[in-house]
């Protein structure tokens, strides 16, 4: 279980993906007490919707230690997926074929 591949490390978490709705337009634990957040993260398994790692709260890790739901990407976004398990960026395409 330890095979390195080129750059990008293999999620073996992309099962966890259900490509929810978001749950929210913006960080609750946030909303309730009143904090400012710097950008939005979408929870891909629930649809929770929590702040990012640059905000205080971090509330989308800490939905992570909760949940263990490890798959996350900008809410509205799509642009990139982080996975809290491989502490990684990681490639949603089925089977990361190269493109040409
Ligand atoms: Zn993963
Ligand atoms: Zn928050
Ligand atoms: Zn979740």
């Amino acid at each position: 279980m330890s095979s390195q591949t080129r750059g990008m490390p293999t999620c073996s978490h992309l099962d966890q993906i259900r490509n929810p709705p978001p749950l929210s337009n913006g960080c609750e634990e946030c909303l309730r007490t009143g904090q400012r957040w710097v950008a939005l993260r979408e929870c891909l398994t629930c649809g929770h919707v929590g702040c990012c790692d640059s905000t205080p709260g971090r509330h989308a890790r800490a939905h992570f230690h909760e949940t263990k739901h490890p798959l996350i990407e900008p809410l509205g976004g799509g642009k990139w997926t982080w996975c809290y398990i491989d502490d990684a960026y990681v490639d949603r395409a089925e089977g990361a074929q190269p493109q040409p």
